[in-house]
């Protein structure tokens, strides 16, 4: 195959011309918009080239479903924003979540998970104990000094994620680093919550952080994406090889997209943090509310952990409402707000919000936790980037509407 157009017989033939055409493209064009480079195949200059493929250092691509310079594009502009190296893109953030747990365990291993972990992680998790021979243990993510006793000789893995889903406790991380790494056992954190920007998990010495690109990242809650990234080089090698092995890829139609909102990433993060402290604080003011779970919040457990261990906060947080409410009546409080949708997956400019039964979501006895009274349902809360001011006279209507007494 010729290197360029210019090097090929001009054919008569419009079939021919209609897949080969001879175009002339003005070199120079120069925009901010990274460009959107779509392909399967790969085409080589030559079949050396071809058979080198691979080797890294005759040609770095090899096939569109592993890379193209668009997805390496996002893969680099998320590690220089997070401190890593390196980037792996996932088709959704729970198949990044599942990227870490096929390429580090295999039957016989065991890991470690916080009973407050993101429910299809703990899903999966339970899916490889039942039929892949993998042990799958719950710890309190709270409870630190209970993890150096918990780690076994088989332990591969330990999970974090801070806050936790839901409830938002926040760990303290550098505790549970500490134990993993005194007994080499790899650490991997679900960081989506921070998106990378408000907490740092390389510098606090985890091996492996995990993000749901369809929330913070997308920004506009129509793609569905996650991303594994790595500082080491021989674990980068080991989940890459995985995600080849499961012939797992992304668009690059929807790295663009990821790409376009990643700019306004931190200023995006800074004004769903100031709004949805604005709302946390107003709410905690109200009767009908018994604790506001919002990590920067002194109510929240693991608040001193948050202040150690984070920069900022993001626009998610929980109420739990007093316990004389009906599961009903925070269902009609729910449908009752106006600003607010009902919907899982938050990190766009939209509010959300979802009641929670959590007693049916944790192991046995761990909720409400030791010495909480009054403790109802839980409903959890994603502030967007409309005015507060319309967002907590929408909560005010709702509550007069549905709760006062
Ligand atoms: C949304 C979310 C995920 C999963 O992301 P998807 O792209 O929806 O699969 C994983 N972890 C956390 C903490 C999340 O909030």
């Amino acid at each position: 195959m010729s290197d360029s157009p210019s090097d090929k017989p001009a054919s008569h033939y419009l079939q021919t011309v209609a897949v080969q055409p001879e175009l002339d493209i003005a070199p120079g064009f120069a925009s901010f918009s990274p460009a959107t480079h779509r392909g399967s195949t790969v085409v080589f200059r030559n079949l050396a080239e071809l058979r080198a493929h691979g080797d890294g250092a005759t040609t770095y691509w090899r096939y569109g479903l592993h890379a193209t310079p668009t997805s390496e594009a996002l893969c680099q502009h998320l590690a220089l924003l997070e401190g890593a190296r390196h980037t792996l893109l996932q088709p959704s953030g729970l198949a990044a979540i599942s990227l870490v747990y096929f390429a580090l365990l295999k039957s016989g291993d065991d890991v470690l998970v916080p009973h407050n972990v993101y429910g299809p992680n703990r899903d999966h998790g339970e899916w490889l104990a039942r039929d892949f021979g993998v042990t799958v243990r719950y710890y309190d993510p709270m409870d630190a000094a209970a993890v150096p006793a918990l780690i076994q000789p088989n332990t591969r893995l330990i999970w974090m994620e801070s806050p936790g889903s839901v409830t938002m406790e926040v760990p303290d991380c550098g505790a549970i680093v500490a134990a993993a790494r005194a007994r080499g056992v790899l650490t991997a954190i679900d960081n989506t919550w921070s998106a990378g920007v408000y907490f740092r998990p390389f510098e606090l010495g985890i091996d492996i952080s995990v993000q749901a690109l369809t929330k913070y990242q997308s920004g506009g809650s129509d793609v569905l994406m996650g991303a594994v990234l790595t500082c080491d080089d021989a674990l980068h090698a080991r989940l890459k090889r995985t995600r080849m092995l499961m012939g797992w890829g992304v668009s690059a139609d929807d790295c663009h997209l990821v790409l376009r909102s990643l700019p306004s990433l931190p200023v995006r993060l800074a004004a769903h943090d100031r709004a949805a402290r604005e709302v946390a604080e107003w709410l905690h003011q109200r009767p009908e509310v018994a604790r506001v779970l919002h990590p920067a919040l002194p109510d929240c457990p693991g608040h001193a952990n948050w202040r150690r261990e984070f920069t900022g906060a993001s626009g998610l947080f929980a109420i739990v409402l007093r316990e004389r409410y009906t599961r009903q009546q925070v269902d009609a409080f729910v449908e009752a707000l106006q600003l607010f949708a009902i919907g899982w997956s938050w990190g766009g400019a939209h509010s959300l919000a979802v009641p929670y039964h959590v007693q049916g979501m944790r192991p046995a006895g761990t909720w409400p936790p030791a010495g909480w009274h009054d403790t109802g349902e839980l409903v959890r809360l994603y502030i967007g980037l409309e005015d507060t001011r319309d967002l907590i006279a929408d909560l005010r209507q709702a509550i007069e509407a549905t709760l006062a007494a």
